[in-house]
C-alpha cells in the first residue's frame, strides 16, 4: 500500500464515520494561528494547521541562535497597536515587556533620529529651531501638491526635496527596487514627521514585546487538543487526501490560483545574521542606511528583547527581487492585478483568504490579527446559518457549484 492509498483509506473511513477536520488552515503565521485558536478554543472545531516551513509563527517566528541570543530569523518584529481588543486578545497567550523602538538614520556622516523630528533637523542643518520655528521651516521647504498620490508626493509635500533626498529616496529605491514616485503614498506615509523631540519609531498606545518571544506565544495559542499542526508540509500534499469542510488560506494568493493571471510582485529580503563577541553593537534597536551600502538597515535584537548576554546578534537586511515573498508592493497596477485574484477568491464558497500574502496588503502584525478576528466572526456566523459537508476529494468549491447543487 503506498502512502496515498493509506491516506485515501483513512479519508474514506473518516467520512464514513463523520470524522475528519472541520477546518484545513494553510500557514501557521499570525493569520492561520489566530484562526486555529479561535475555531478550536472558541467553537470546539477540529483544525488541521498545515505549514510548509519547519516551524510555527510565520515571519514573526523567533528562536535562539547558536550563541543563545534570541533572534528574529525573518527580520526584526516589533509589536505595536492602537487596538485594546487586539492587545488583550494576544495577552491571553503571553506576558509583555514594554519596549519603545528607536531608529537612527545614518545621513551626511551623522546618526540622526528617524522619524524626522526637531533634533533631526537641528543637527543636520546646524540650527537651533524651536518646534514652532520648525513648523515654519517645513512650510517653507514643502512642495505644494494638489493631489498626494505617490510616495514621493507624500514626503516632498511635508518636508521638501532635501530631506526627501536624504532620508527617503535612496532607502525606498533600495528596499523596493522602485522609485518613490512609482509607489502608493501609503508606503512612505507609514513614517510620520514630528516637530517635537519624540524619537520613538511608533506612536501607538500599546508597544511591547512578548516576554518569552513570539514562538512561545504561538505555542500557547496552538496548545489545544482540537488543533493538529503539520509542519514541513505544503497544503497541496494533503488537500485532496484528508477530509475537511472549510479551508483558510494564508499563503500568496497568486500561488493559490496557479498564477493564472500572472505573478503578483512580492518584494523579498536576504537576511544576513551575525553574532558578535561584545555586549552591545549600536546605541538603538535599528540603524537605517538610506544612502550607503546594499543593505537598508541593521537591527540588534537585544534592544528589542531585553535579553542579557555576553554576546550580541544583529541582522543586516538586503532587499531583493527573488526569494520568499515578504512585502506586497503597493502600486496601482499591482492593486489591479490583485483585484482579479480577489474576484476569483470571492467565487469560492469553502475557502477564506486571510493575511498579508493572501489579501496582498502591507499589514503589520496587529492588523493581521484584527483581520483574522474579523474573519473568525464572519465564519462563525456563516457556519451557524449553513453547516458545510466534508469535502469529497474536491479541493475547492465555487459558489456557483454550490448554488447548482442546492
Ligand atoms: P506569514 O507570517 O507570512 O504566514 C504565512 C505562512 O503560510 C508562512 O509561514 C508560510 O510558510 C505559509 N505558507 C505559504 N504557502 C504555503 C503552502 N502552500 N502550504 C503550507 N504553508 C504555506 N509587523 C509588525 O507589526 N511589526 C514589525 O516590526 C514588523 N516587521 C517586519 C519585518 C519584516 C522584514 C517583514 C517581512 C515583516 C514585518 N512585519 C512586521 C509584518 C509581519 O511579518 C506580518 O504582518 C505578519 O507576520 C503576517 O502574518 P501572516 O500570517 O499574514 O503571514
Ligand atoms: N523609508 C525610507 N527611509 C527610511 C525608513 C523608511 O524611505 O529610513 C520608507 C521606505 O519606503 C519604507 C517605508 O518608508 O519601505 C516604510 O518603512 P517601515 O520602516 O515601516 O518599513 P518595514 O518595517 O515595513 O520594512
Amino acid at each position: 500500500m503506498n502512502q496515498r492509498e493509506g491516506f485515501g483509506n483513512a479519508a474514506a473511513l473518516a467520512r464514513a464515520t463523520g470524522q475528519g477536520f472541520d477546518y484545513l488552515i494553510v500557514g501557521a503565521g499570525f493569520a492561520g494561528s489566530v484562526l486555529a485558536e479561535r475555531l478550536a478554543r472558541g467553537m470546539g472545531r477540529k483544525v488541521l494547521l498545515v505549514e510548509k516551513r519547519s516551524h510555527i509563527g510565520g515571519n514573526a517566528h523567533d528562536r535562539h541562535d547558536d550563541a543563545g541570543v534570541l533572534i528574529h530569523p525573518y527580520g526584526p518584529h516589533i509589536f505595536h497597536t492602537n487596538s485594546a481588543d487586539i492587545f488583550e486578545y494576544l495577552s491571553r497567550f503571553t506576558q509583555w515587556r514594554p519596549y519603545q523602538h528607536r531608529v537612527l538614520a545614518q545621513v551626511d556622516g551623522q546618526a540622526v533620529p528617524l522619524p524626522i523630528n526637531l533634533d533631526t533637523v537641528n543637527r543636520l542643518y546646524g540650527m537651533n529651531l524651536t518646534s514652532f520655528e520648525m513648523e515654519k521651516f517645513l512650510e517653507s521647504v514643502a512642495e505644494k501638491k494638489d493631489r498626494v498620490l505617490t510616495s514621493e508626493d507624500a514626503v516632498v509635500s511635508k518636508v521638501g526635496r532635501d530631506l526627501y533626498n536624504k532620508f527617503f529616496r535612496g532607502y525606498t529605491r533600495k528596499h523596493w527596487g522602485l522609485d518613490p514616485s512609482e509607489l502608493d503614498a501609503s508606503v512612505t506615509s507609514r513614517i510620520p514627521t514630528r516637530t517635537n523631540r519624540d524619537d520613538r519609531y511608533f506612536a501607538d498606545t500599546y508597544q511591547a514585546m512578548p516576554v518569552h518571544g513570539y514562538t512561545r506565544m504561538f505555542e500557547a495559542m496552538l496548545a489545544h487538543p482540537n488543533i493538529k499542526v503539520m509542519l514541513n508540509t505544503d497544503y497541496q500534499e494533503v488537500v485532496e487526501l484528508l477530509p475537511w469542510k472549510h479551508m483558510i488560506y494564508t499563503g500568496p494568493v497568486d500561488a493559490f490560483f496557479n498564477y493564472k493571471y500572472g505573478k503578483l510582485p512580492y518584494r523579498s529580503v536576504r537576511f544576513e545574521h551575525k553574532t558578535l563577541g561584545q555586549q552591545q553593537f549600536q546605541p538603538v534597536g535599528t540603524v537605517n542606511f538610506p544612502n550607503d551600502y546594499a543593505y537598508t538597515r541593521v537591527t540588534e535584537f537585544k534592544h528589542l528583547t531585553g535579553q542579557s548576554h555576553a554576546a550580541t546578534s544583529v541582522v543586516y537586511e538586503y532587499p531583493c527581487a527573488e526569494g520568499d515573498p515578504y512585502y506586497p508592493v503597493p502600486r496601482p497596477e499591482n492593486a489591479a492585478l490583485y483585484k482579479r485574484y480577489e474576484a476569483e477568491a470571492e467565487q469560492l464558497d469553502n475557502v477564506t483568504f486571510v493575511g498579508r500574502l493572501a489579501t496582498y496588503k502591507y499589514y503589520n502584525m496587529d492588523q493581521v490579527v484584527g483581520q483574522a478576528l474579523t474573519a473568525f466572526k464572519a465564519l462563525s456566523e456563516h457556519e451557524v446559518s449553513s453547516p458545510a459537508p466534508l469535502s469529497e476529494h474536491i479541493p475547492v468549491r465555487s459558489r456557483s457549484e454550490v448554488a447548482g447543487a442546492a
